[in-house]
């Protein structure tokens, strides 16, 4: 970023701080405030000779157009180290521009406006969060909708064992073993559950044929005994 715009950018960051400069009593006179003044005190000050800026905003004071270039000038001729003494006299005859009562009328506009600009800075937030929320309820119906689609192509696929074998079951040992019945009710109550998170009627695409043929297709292994088919080499995950 360019120093210039940065300088900028800083002072727009004090506006979003502290609000705008001229809901502000002149910190000098207590007259209206017109601009931000950087207060020439900020050990980590940003910029050269001539053209200095802070990045925080509590080192910055509301002052009016007349008292902003006073003090930027005292601060030109005498620098940081005779500012103090230089703008002390300057300051008190500023602070006698206006009496009392002018004083407490200024202040008590400031902070009316002060509320106003606020009111209108809320409305605004509240419509960009109203906005950021139909956002992310639409993103959130697109993400669940291409969820579904994967997930029901998937299911849909060839490969109708994938995240239940392997997945919910995996390969095993020759001792581990299961009766091919249950593992076909496995089969079927998870193909359930699944239609039933993706929203769709329950189907399960094998029958038990090609339910075997498949689990055997991935490693596992058939066996015709006394109690039934039995399916080896296959364990919970
Ligand atoms: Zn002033």
């Amino acid at each position: 970023m360019r120093v210039e715009s940065k300088y900028r950018q800083a002072h727009i960051n004090i506006s979003r701080v502290r609000g705008k400069a001229s809901v502000n009593p002149c910190a000098w006179c207590g007259g209206f405030a017109d601009e931000w003044a950087y207060d020439h005190a900020d050990e980590k000050q940003q910029g050269s000779a001539g053209f200095q800026w802070s990045e925080n905003p509590d080192h910055y004071i509301p002052l009016c157009i007349v008292d902003h270039r006073a003090f930027d000038s005292a601060y030109r001729r005498f620098g940081q180290d005779g500012l103090e003494a230089a703008i002390a006299p300057l300051r008190e005859v500023a602070g006698k521009r206006y009496d009392d009562d002018q004083k407490a009328f200024i202040a008590e506009q400031c902070v009316k406006q002060a509320i106003l600009n606020e009111r209108v800075l809320r409305a605004q937030i509240e419509e960009r969060v109203a906005q950021l929320k139909q956002e992310h309820a639409r993103l959130c119906a697109e993400l669940e909708m291409r969820q579904r689609r994967t997930d029901s192509i998937k299911l849909k696929s060839h490969d109708s064992l994938s995240g239940f074998f392997p997945g919910f079951f995996v390969l095993g040992g020759l001792s581990d073993s299961f009766l091919g019945n249950d593992l076909f009710d496995f089969y079927s109550e998870w193909c359930e559950e699944l239609c039933s998170r993706l929203d769709i009627a329950p189907f399960v695409p094998l029958r038990r044929p090609s339910f075997y043929r498949a689990l055997e297709e991935r490693g596992a292994m058939r066996k015709k005994t006394a109690k039934g088919i039995v399916i080896y080499g296959i364990k919970f995950s």
